[in-house]
């Protein structure tokens, strides 16, 4: 049977990822030091802070609080450039992720710092690299500079523009922004974080994953609380079960919606009421509970 020259090139595609990844897990497996969590076994912050202000960023609220004594947060989570951390050394099979504590690619930052970044990791060919940023059109401008070695990721948390403009969920560029970078980013090596997943188009977020084609992709639900507005459980599962034959899913903290299964909260303006004793004694009298919305 012939194989069309369509079949050929998807067939060559695939291949090429599935060599990634092996290559990827052969380290992962062979490396012994202690892995932070999942695949990443190391974080390094040569730049921090960071302006996108996400009404969910862990970062900021660490920074401002725990951290604050620090010399790097001394003044807040303002972006800055930690001229310490490039002496550090890193190994063969080690996955570092560059920068949790900011947004490296963000416009608010210089540069000659992210040339001063990049100009490092290529100090370091054995080991990967992976940058995640909500500003993957700004990949563009270094994307002839990059070594192999480097993951290019961004978060996109949902396909809905509107629920980021109703929720005020932050200032970074709107998600639709961010799927048009990557899907144009000529990079083998991508990545993408949908967390914390927010509410989303089924059929419409599957294509812009398929369209993209990331490696890897990180699926979670918030973990601090947000309140923020979430998709089922069922709809997530599904969405995983779709992309799971094309990209390598790594399932962060996968569970019910914040607000599933409260259908017998009365809503008013901001506020879920919950009847606690559907039976009361006195069928004047309940009990109430208040849940704050958004
Ligand atoms: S982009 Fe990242 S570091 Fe910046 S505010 Fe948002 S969550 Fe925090």
């Amino acid at each position: 049977m012939a194989v069309s020259e369509k079949s050929c090139e998807e067939l060559r595609l695939e291949l090429k990822k599935l060599l990634i990844l092996k290559e990827i897990l052969e380290d992962i497996l062979n490396y012994s030091g202690n892995r932070m969590f999942s695949i990443v076994s190391r974080t390094w912050n040569p730049v921090t802070g960071c302006l996108h202000y996400c009404r969910y960023c862990w970062a900021r609220r660490f920074a401002e609080t725990k951290l604050r004594d620090r010399e790097r947060y001394r003044r807040g989570f303002i972006p800055r450039l930690n001229l310490e951390e490039f002496a550090v050394k890193f190994r063969k099979g080690e996955f570092v992720f560059v920068s949790d504590m900011g947004d490296l690619f963000g416009n608010f930052i210089p540069k000659e710092w992210i040339l001063r970044v990049i100009s490092y990791i290529k100090k370091f060919p054995e080991t990967h690299f992976l940058f995640l940023t909500k500003n993957p059109a700004r990949y563009h401008e270094f994307i002839d500079i990059f070594p192999s070695n480097a993951f290019l990721g961004a978060t996109i948390e949902t396909n809905r523009d509107e629920i980021y403009r109703k929720y005020s969920i932050s200032k970074a560029p709107l998600p639709s922004q961010r799927y048009i970078a990557m899907k144009t980013l000529k990079w083998d090596k991508k990545f993408i974080s949908i967390e914390p997943i927010l509410d989303f188009d089924l059929k419409i977020f599957i294509k812009w994953m398929e369209e993209i084609d990331p490696i890897i992709i990180y699926i979670g639900y918030d973990n601090y609380n947000n309140r923020l507005p979430e998709p089922k459980l069922a709809k997530t599962l599904k969405l995983i079960e779709n992309l799971s034959p094309t990209s390598f899913i790594i399932k962060k903290t996968i569970r019910k919606a914040w607000n599933e299964g409260l259908e017998k909260y009365v809503k008013t303006k901001n506020t879920l009421i919950k009847l606690i004793d559907p039976k009361p004694k006195n069928p004047h009298y309940y009990r109430l509970t208040y849940i704050k919305l958004f």
